[in-house]
């Protein structure tokens, strides 16, 4: 079940945009992603967080002032944390 969107409050409370939301069958939503993904199956969702992330993130600065952290599934993350080289320091 990927977490397309994590956002993390300063309380360490967390929300999550994931199969619940963009699985949904019910007509309510009151997820973090203002409902962009609601029922919308998971690869829509993954182009919803895409291509509509700066309202999505203005959603969330509105809705959760205390948010302390907001983290976004990247699709390539796996591929590049096992081949990015690490940097020299000098
Ligand atoms: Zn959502």
């Amino acid at each position: 079940m990927p977490r397309l969107l994590t956002i993390i409050a300063f309380n360490n409370k967390i929300h999550s945009c994931d199969k619940t939301c963009y699985d949904a069958t019910d007509e309510k939503c009151s997820c973090i992603c203002s409902g962009i993904n609601h029922g919308v199956g998971e690869v829509a969702a993954r182009i919803n967080i895409y291509v509509h992330y700066p309202t999505i993130v203005m959603h969330i600065l509105r809705n959760y002032p205390d948010v302390a952290t907001i983290k976004r599934i990247q699709t390539s993350d796996a591929k590049k944390n096992s081949k990015s080289p690490k940097r020299k320091q000098e």
